[in-house]
């Protein structure tokens, strides 16, 4: 198979393109990976006008497959990409473009994956009244992809407490009366459950550092270099201020494209070139309350203010975030808590906890408190795509992460390895209306 990459000027892509969607005689208003897939591998696409010259740019990004000759693939250029961070978002897309015929390089400061929002998320997989319509299909799509993932994801349901959360009638869920949320999910208070019950049968959660583990095992077993302990902190660029890679304190890393999954960090690091990434922080606590129990919880038990989960190594996970995402500081977690902080914040949500599920009085230790940051968007969409000021510069951040990572990964490498703009990923541009900013800048 010849693959010739080219890059094309934009008016040469968008001709292109047309060419691709008229194979489809017009029936498809967007590209979905598996119909890009599908081109990818059947279709020769006239394509034209890259010369040599064209090529050695390393801007636009953007290119598509030429022509396609079965018996040469190994012949197309690889294309470099520096991920910055290992997260969950930079291990995904690093897993999914190393099989893509891209040459992986993935930066961490920390000297293991995960140790920021993801090692610190209940990692809840859900769409659960996630909206627009677009974003909750791509949630998802998601979960779907988690249950290809056997041993790094569970799906035990969840059982939403009172009203139902979601009114979705495409999105499953199964109305309970008191009787019949006590009788699924044995301990559950009487009280807790007084207004009934939804189930939520396909919703699950994931062990989000495991996952990132596995991505970047499945990465580097295709030929992607992760370097941990290596700060990106800065990039390098070409006399007409093309990016052309990342600097660490020690060494440069030249790169085709740089992915920025750097989560709260995102913003800093795109402002050395110029780059606004209007993205907040905010704080949410995972109380884990270990002491080894049995298994409890059938069910991930959520209610208007609080959230529990359990592992199944014994560990059960409480949240109690009331008016969090309305209001983050309603969460009453101080910056640098002091021990007693900590305490006290452990001691509510188990109180919390107590009310909804009694059985958990069995845990023989106070709950261990870990304070995350989530990368929130200003807009609480996920920011995905190329820089309009440096094309070859791609965000991808976002919160709902951990539900999110294996569809996001799949997604921004088909955009990064084939050179194509996915209308799937559209509602997300980086250089889309944010409305005001003004409390950021
Ligand atoms: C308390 C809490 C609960 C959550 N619950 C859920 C949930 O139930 N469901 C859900 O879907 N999502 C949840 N989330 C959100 C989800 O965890 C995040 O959206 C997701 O983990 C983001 O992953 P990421 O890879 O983008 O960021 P991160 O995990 O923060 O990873 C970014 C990485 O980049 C590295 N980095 C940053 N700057 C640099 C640099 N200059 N050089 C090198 N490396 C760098 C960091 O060290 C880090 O490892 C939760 C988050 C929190 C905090």
């Amino acid at each position: 198979m010849l693959v010739t990459q080219q890059r094309l000027a934009r008016p040469k892509l968008k001709r292109a393109l047309r060419g691709v969607r008229k194979l489809y005689k017009g029936s498809i208003r967007s590209f979905s990976c598996d119909q890009v897939a599908k081109v990818a591998l059947s279709t020769t696409v006239q394509a034209g006008g890259s010369s040599p010259a064209a090529r050695a740019l390393p801007k636009p990004a953007l290119c598509v497959r030429a022509s396609m000759d079965s018996a040469k693939a190994s012949a197309a250029p690889k294309k470099s990409v520096a991920v910055i961070g290992a997260g969950i978002i930079g291990a995904s897309i690093a897993k999914n473009l190393s099989s893509q015929n891209c040459d992986v390089t993935v930066l961490e400061i920390h000297s293991k994956p995960a140790q920021e929002a993801t090692g610190k998320s209940w990692a809840w997989l859900n769409a659960n009244r996630k909206e627009p319509a677009h974003y909750k299909e791509l949630n998802a799509r998601s979960m779907r992809e988690w249950q290809k993932l056997p041993g790094l994801a569970e799906f035990p349901g969840t059982l939403y407490l009172g009203d139902q959360r979601d009114n979705d009638p495409r999105y499953p869920s199964q109305k309970l009366t008191q009787a019949e949320a006590l009788e699924r999910q044995p301990g559950l208070s009487a009280e807790a459950a007084a207004g009934g019950a939804v189930l939520y049968a396909q919703e699950g959660f994931a062990s989000a550092p495991d996952a990132t583990e596995a991505f970047l095992r499945e990465a580097q077993s295709n030929g992607a270099h992760v370097h941990y302990s290596q700060e990106a902190i800065d990039f390098t660029t070409d006399a007409d201020n093309q990016l052309t890679g990342v600097r660490t304190a020690h060494q440069e890393y030249p790169a085709d494209v740089v992915v920025l999954a750097s989560g709260i960090k995102t913003p800093a690091l795109a402002s050395k070139l110029g780059v606004q990434v209007p993205l907040e922080n905010k704080p949410g606590t995972v109380n884990i309350l270990s002491g080894k129990l049995p298994p409890l919880l059938k069910h991930i038990l959520v209610t208007d203010e609080a959230f529990l989960m359990q592992r199944k190594d014994g560990r059960v996970l409480i949240s109690f975030y009331k008016g969090v995402h309305a209001n983050p500081s309603a969460l009453n977690v101080p910056e640098e808590p002091s021990p007693e902080q900590f305490a006290k914040v452990g001691k509510e949500a188990l109180e919390q906890a107590l009310l909804i599920f009694p059985e958990l009085k069995q845990a023989s230790e106070a709950p261990q408190v870990i304070v995350g940051r989530y990368p929130y968007p200003v807009d609480a969409m996920p920011i995905l795509g190329p820089t309009k000021a440096h094309p070859n510069l791609y965000i991808a951040t976002m919160h709902s992460g951990a539900t999110l990572g294996p569809i996001v990964g799949q997604l921004v490498a088909q955009e990064i390895s084939q050179g194509l703009q996915l209308e799937d990923l559209d509602p997300y541009r980086p250089h889309r209306d944010f409305g005001d900013l003004s409390h950021l800048y």
